[in-house]
Order: C-alpha cells, then structure tokens, then sequence
C-alpha cells in the first residue's frame, strides 16, 4: 500500500477488462524515449549486416532483418508519440496501436530470418522459412479483425510465434549461436511480465521497451557473429 501511495504519480490505475491502460506522462516519456533512442543504432546495425554480406542472399536478409528491426523501433516510437500527443485522435491512435502490435508479429519473423535463410536446414525444416512469414500475415489479419478484443490469444499468438521457428532452429547441424538465440527468447519472455503489469508496476511498459532492447541486441549480436562476421571479412571490410 505504501509502495502504492509513493508511486501513485507515476501510475495510473489498471485497465478495465476489455479497455486499455492509460499511462500517466511520466510514462509516456518513458515509453516514447526508451525505444527512440534505439532507432539509430538499429539503423546502423542494419548497413552493417548489409556491408558485411558475401552475396546477395546474405544481402536480402540483411535488409529483411534490418527492415523489421528498424520497423519495430520506429513504428513503437511514433505510436507512443501519437498515444502521448495526439490521444484525442481517437482513430490515428488506434491505428497506430494496430501497426504496433503487428509490427511485432513482422519483427519475430525477421529476427529468425538470418537463421533460417543461411543456415543449412532439413527438407521440412526448411519449409519454415515461408511458413514464418505466413504466421505474420495471420497474426496481422487477427489485429485487424479481433484487435484488443481477446488479449490472452493475442499474448498466445506472439509466444507460438516465438517459439515454433526455435524447434526447427534446434535441428541445425550447425549449433553456433543457438545459446545466444536462446538468451535472446528468454529475456523477451521475462519481458513479457512487465508486458502485462500496467498499473501494478510503475513503468511497467518502458520496462517491457528495455527487456525488448536487450533481447534485440543479444539477437543481433549473434547474428552478426556467427551468421556475417567471419575473421578475414571483417578485416576486409574496415
Ligand atoms: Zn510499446
């Protein structure tokens, strides 16, 4: 109760079943600044992966990665500057919030592109690597239809999403990386407690922002490792 009283300025009551939280400004600073500030350095990451690339299907995923990695950022940036701004554009901000969430169904399937694209894979596991990206289609289409309608289905489509690549991922005859992919998804999944602490947890949303970012730059930093950077490239591309 006490933690409550003191914190009460920076938290709002939790939402209604069916309603959205409404954070305080404190919050939406924090929700606005934890994810911009991302942005460029997702950017340059992304030309990084492109510049190290040995050929053209290294290239593609590269900017496919980079895309959904750039998207997530920049899309969660402008709809936490509209929800914070522009709130009273009740359709802009629920549009937004639209692009949002399905951005997030986009980015999973970027982040396992690199892996699935470049690494040698099993004739059905390598149907994957459309089958993720049919997976995001689906996850879109059920933002347009059932948005903010059911949210444990929502939270459940973005764990199966999560998880089915990684069965086939396990599968690889080359491991390198995979402990680092692993660490990435756990974070993400501790990630999702705060995900769903508005209004119990001061800054639960921005804390959700830095679970996402950590786990980001776990994800990229294996990429870059095991899947672009190899000793006489890198050396080759200073
Ligand atoms: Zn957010």
């Amino acid at each position: 109760m006490r933690f409550k009283n003191r914190f009460q300025r920076f938290m709002n009551h939790p939402a209604p079943a069916n309603g959205r939280y409404k954070p305080t400004c404190y919050e939406h600073a924090a929700n606005c600044y934890t994810h911009a500030f991302l942005i460029v350095p997702a950017i340059v990451g992304s030309a990084l992966l492109h510049r190290l690339s040995d050929d053209c299907w290294e290239k593609i995923t590269a900017w496919i990665y980079g895309m959904g990695l750039c998207a997530l950022f920049i899309v969660s940036t402008v709809f936490h500057i509209v929800s914070w701004k522009k709130s009273h554009l009740r359709t802009v901000e629920h549009c937004f919030h639209m692009c949002d969430r399905m951005v997030i169904y986009f980015f999973i399937a970027a982040s396992y592109a690199p892996w699935l694209n470049l690494r040698e894979l099993g004739p059905l596991a390598s149907h994957m690597r459309w089958f993720i990206w049919l997976m995001a289609a689906g996850g879109t289409i059920y933002v347009f239809l059932y948005h903010e309608k059911y949210k444990v289905v929502e939270l459940f489509f973005y764990l199966t999403m999560g998880f089915s690549p990684a069965l086939v991922v396990t599968s690889m005859n080359n491991t390198d990386g995979l402990q680092e992919l692993a660490y990435g998804g756990l974070i993400y999944c501790l990630g999702v407690v705060f995900f769903k602490s508005d209004g119990i947890i001061p800054f639960a949303h921005a804390i959700w922002h830095l679970f996402v970012a950590t786990a980001a730059a776990v994800h990229y930093y294996a990429i870059w490792k095991y899947l672009y950077r190899s000793p006489t490239d890198f050396i080759r591309h200073l």
